[in-house]
This record gives C-alpha cells, sequence and structure tokens, in this order.
C-alpha cells in the first residue's frame, strides 16, 4: 500500500455502533430483551456464516434471536409468508430478516414484502424503500447505511461528488443511491450505477471521486479502473477456494494491491464494510423494538 493511503476500518466505526445500541439497551431496563427472527433456507456456506455472525452479535449485545431453517428443496414461496405472517403477530419478536439468495424459484422481493414494514429491519420491503426515496423515516438496508456511517466517520462527505456504484441490487446500489442523492449533509452526491450491461465499465470507474464496488468479482478491480485519489469502498465478498485449513479466503471486488497504490482511502475485505452491515442490522433491531414498545425512537 502506498504511504498515502488510508486503510478505512469499518470493523472500527462498526464498533463504536455496537457499542452505543448495547449502552442504549442498558439504559432503557427492558422487561424483556429485543429479539430478532431470521429465516435462512438451505445450508449455504456464506448464508450459514452471515447468520451466524449476526446471531452472534446480537447476543454479545443483549438482543436475543430465532433462527428458522427451511429445506430448499421442500419449502415454497406461500410457506415461507406464512412463517413471516406469523412473525408479524408475535408480540415477541421485534425484527424479521430473511437472509440472501434464496433459490431461485422464491421470489426474494415478495417475500421481503411480507414482512411488516415495522419489522423489516433489512429495510427492504416495498414501505421502507418507498420511504427512503420520498426522504421519509423508516428502515433503511444496513449495507448502504453502513457505508454513510464510514463516511460520516471519517469525515468524506459525498456532496457535489460523482459516486460510481458497480451494482443495481436492491440490498446495495439502488438504496445507496437513494442516500446519497438524498437532500442532505451526507447526501448531495451525483450518483451513477452500474451492471453487467454497462459499456466501457473502466471509463465510468475512473470517473468516480467515490467508487463503490459491489459485483462479486474478486480482485477483479486494478488500478486501472480508478482514479487517483479516489476513494474506494470494496462491498463486494466472495470466498475463493485455497490450500488453507478453512479452504477458502475472502476476497474483495478490488485488487488491493493494485488499487491501494491509487487510491487515497480503501476498505479492506475482511473487516471494512461487513461489519457495518451488522452493526447497522443491530441498530435497526433497536428501533424496531422501541417502535413496538412504544419507546421515544
Ligand atoms: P447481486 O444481486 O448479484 O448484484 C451484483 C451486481 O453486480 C449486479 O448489479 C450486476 O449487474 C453487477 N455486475 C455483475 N458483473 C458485472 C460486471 N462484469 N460489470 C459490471 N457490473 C457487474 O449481488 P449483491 O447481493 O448485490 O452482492 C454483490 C456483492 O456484494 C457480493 O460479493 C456480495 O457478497 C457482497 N455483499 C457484501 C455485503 C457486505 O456486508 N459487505 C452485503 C451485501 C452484499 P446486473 O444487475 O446486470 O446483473
Amino acid at each position: 500500500m502506498s504511504h498515502s493511503c488510508k486503510l478505512l476500518r469499518g470493523r472500527v466505526v462498526a464498533d463504536v455502533i455496537l457499542n452505543k445500541v448495547k449502552g442504549e439497551l442498558q439504559r432503557m431496563h427492558c422487561q424483556r430483551s429485543p429479539c430478532v427472527a431470521f429465516l435462512r433456507v438451505g445450508n449455504d456456506g456464506a448464508s450459514v456464516s452471515y447468520v451466524a455472525q449476526k446471531e452472534k452479535m446480537a447476543h454479545a449485545i443483549g438482543i436475543k434471536s430465532i433462527l428458522k431453517i427451511f429445506d430448499p428443496t421442500q419449502v415454497t414461496e406461500t410457506q415461507l409468508m406464512e412463517e413471516i405472517k406469523k412473525f408479524n403477530l408475535d408480540a415477541s419478536v421485534d425484527g424479521i430478516l430473511v437472509q440472501a439468495p434464496l433459490p431461485k424459484e422464491i421470489d426474494f422481493v415478495n417475500v421481503c414484502n411480507a414482512i411488516a414494514p415495522n419489522k423489516d429491519v433489512d429495510g427492504f420491503g416495498a414501505e421502507n424503500l418507498g420511504r427512503l426515496l420520498q426522504g421519509k423515516s423508516g428502515f433503511t438496508p444496513c449495507t448502504p447505511s453502513g457505508i454513510v456511517e464510514l463516511l460520516k466517520f471519517y469525515n468524506i462527505s459525498p456532496a457535489g461528488k460523482h459516486v460510481v456504484i458497480v451494482n443495481r441490487s436492491l440490498i446495495v446500489g439502488k438504496p445507496l443511491a437513494a442516500l446519497l442523492t438524498q437532500r442532505s449533509m451526507w447526501g448531495n452526491a451525483t450518483v451513477t450505477l452500474c451492471h453487467s450491461h454497462s459499456e466501457n465499465l473502466p471509463q465510468l470507474t475512473q470517473q468516480a471521486d467515490i467508487l463503490v464496488l459491489a459485483c462479486g468479482k474478486p480482485s477483479y478491480f486494478d488500478a486501472n479502473f480508478v482514479k487517483p485519489a479516489a476513494i474506494l469502498i470494496d462491498v463486494g465478498i466472495t470466498r475463493v477456494a485455497d490450500g488453507s485449513s478453512r479452504g477458502y479466503t475472502l476476497q474483495g471486488d478490488a485488487n488491493f494491491k493494485s488499487a491501494s497504490q491509487i487510491v487515497q482511502a480503501i476498505t479492506p475485505v475482511p473487516g471494512g464494510v461487513g461489519p457495518l452491515t451488522v452493526a447497522l442490522l443491530m441498530r435497526n433491531t433497536l428501533k424496531a423494538f422501541k417502535l413496538q414498545n412504544n419507546f421515544a425512537a
């Protein structure tokens, strides 16, 4: 890494957020702990690991969790929605999260839309995404909110800057574009969303003052894709097989060695955006708990 390239340590920012959530929960002296329900379909290694990390963090800060696992060869969209409806009606459950990906026969969006808006802690339901576009309060998807928290922590204002996001999913690109184009202090950016049909991708990414990568192409984006002194936020996480006892290493979309010679600052993988996603989920769960238990939000 060049001398001038700063590491944007998402884990540090995540710890600040988690400590705030934990402290607030302790000060509330509640009769019961907040509770988040996870629905996971199948045993995909990454999904198992993500849900385990979320549960571990929840327990560490005083949030309970429930995990329901479904057989991907048996479960239908209707059955998943029925389970969600039960959680919607269960007053002891504050937040509901469906871990992506789902089998291709099941429509992730339909399933997310079945979650009651005031328990939609991932913020992927139509009401919360609509409120985000309207600039109204609600639940904002965790990864994009985490990226904004990272920018705030390091005092990197997106206002007036060109942010190029290589992703147009509901999980990352679209909500991040909505957040960064809000008329607000941590918005006011000019945003370009790229995807697999974008032509001349390097020409687009080279224009970015802030480049957000989230396309799941490990170590693909080297120095040729970035503008000198840009800020590079690497959301991508891919398990790449290696000879280690674990069997894989986690790699971001950036070619860290090459890109860090050019950019001003970069997030590491792991330890960058990943921990922020978990921290923002905990913050959203606390918010859902307060909403449902008539605490001031
Ligand atoms: P996704 O739905 O598959 O989205 C991938 C996006 O990348 C799509 O918009 C796709 O375009 C685009 N893309 C793929 N190949 C491309 C190419 N050659 N050129 C330009 N764009 C290309 O996946 P996702 O759920 O958003 O996740 C994306 C990555 O972020 C994955 O590595 C995932 O593990 C990671 N992730 C990390 C976190 C975290 O907390 N750090 C959270 C969420 C996701 P099309 O739309 O045209 O297909």
